[in-house]
């Protein structure tokens, strides 16, 4: 089996150094073990996390160890009574084309007939942190404005149709012509901003003339600047994600501290950061009968950008931090 491993800790941005491939027999599978084939990496930007050793929610992958990953897989051999040969399931065996597993970290899934790929996407973790970072903390109402930045990738393209269930209006922040293109027009929200242009600050209050009531936060940086002034009172901010400041701190970046808190205090703002997996047991059911059939009906829409082989595993995620990724960012293994 090829595997990638975490060969150096990057220093801001990862570089393609830090990553080693190494090629590893596999044992036979053991009693309660799977010998799974990876059929599909997810790459998702709490990897860029894993690697640096800074205190977080998660322990850091350690140097030479496996870069951390969920797959979708095939069974090969399986030696525990839930799993047989040829079932596909989803699993954390990291980033690797072949694996032998305890089963208790392989789960099957139910895609309500969508693409397999969609149960580490739309139908996965990332469509889960939108639904339950809105649920719980968003709460958006009927003809409200909710506002979300990263909008064609996998948990803002969610956050925003989840906006359009609940009859608010959903305003999309993305990269570029292309993007904006898309979440407007392919996902229906009802405007978006590109935080690329000039005019980003001004073009947002101009698509959000009634304030912001809620918004979710994926990426932080220059997009809080703009939104931090239109946030309304009572304002609801799941803070779900900063990949703006993932590699340390740019050279436009500042104090926001106390604007912030500011803003917080005068207009009564309820800020609360979360990590999807505190939610899971609450809501995972609920997600998975809710959220199935709208996508697997089209009703929820989403976009996937798919890579292949495992050599180009590191670059695509590399890329992912700065926004090349167009949609859930995966990679097909090469000879499926
Ligand atoms: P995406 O596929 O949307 O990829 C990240 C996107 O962030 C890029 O495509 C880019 O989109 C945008 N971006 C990158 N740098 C910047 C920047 N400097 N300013 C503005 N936008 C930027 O990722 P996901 O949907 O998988 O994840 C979205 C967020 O949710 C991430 O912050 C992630 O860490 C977080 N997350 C949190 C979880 C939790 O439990 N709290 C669980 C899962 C995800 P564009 O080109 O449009 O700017």
């Amino acid at each position: 089996a090829r595997r990638v491993v975490l060969a150096s800790r990057p220093q801001g941005a990862p570089t393609l150094e830090n990553f080693r491939f190494e090629e590893v027999e596999l044992s036979d599978a053991q009693q309660g073990e799977v010998t799974l084939r990876v059929l599909y990496l997810s790459l998702d930007p709490y990897m860029r996390g894993r690697m640096s050793d800074a205190k977080s929610y998660a322990a850091p992958t350690p140097v030479g160890g496996v870069m951390e990953g969920e797959t979708v897989c095939e069974v090969i051999r399986s030696r525990h009574p839930d799993f047989a040969p040829g079932d596909k399931v989803r699993a954390r065996t990291g980033w690797c084309t072949d694996a032998v597993v305890k089963a208790d970290i392989v789960h099957h899934f139910d895609t309500h007939g969508a693409p397999i790929t969609t149960a580490v996407g739309v139908l996965g973790m990332p469509g889960f942190t939108a639904y339950s970072g809105m649920k719980v903390i968003g709460q958006p109402k009927d003809g409200e404005t909710v506002v979300v930045a990263a909008a064609s990738g996998p948990v803002g393209s969610m956050v925003g149709q989840i906006a359009k269930l609940a009859g608010a209006r959903a305003v999309g922040i993305a990269g570029g012509k292309k993007k904006c293109d898309f979440v407007r027009e392919e996902l229906g929200f009802d405007a978006v901003v590109d935080h690329r242009s000039k005019d980003f600050a001004s073009d947002l209050e101009a698509a959000c003339p009634k304030g912001i009531d809620v918004y979710f936060e994926n990426v932080g940086g220059h997009v809080w600047d703009a939104v931090l002034p239109l946030l309304n009172q009572f304002a609801r901010v799941p803070v779900c994600g900063l990949v703006a400041q993932y590699n340390g701190p740019g050279a436009a970046d500042h104090d926001r501290l106390p604007a912030t808190m500011s803003a917080i205090l005068r207009r009564s703002l309820r800020i609360r950061g979360f990590i999807q997996s505190e939610f899971v047991k609450d809501h995972y059911g609920a997600f998975e009968k809710e959220i199935g059939p709208l996508v697997a009906s089209g009703r929820i829409r989403y976009k996937e950008d798919v890579v292949d082989g495992l050599e180009r595993a590191p670059d695509a995620f590399i890329g992912m931090l700065t926004g090349k990724n167009f949609g859930k960012l995966l990679v097909r293994m090469a000879d499926i």
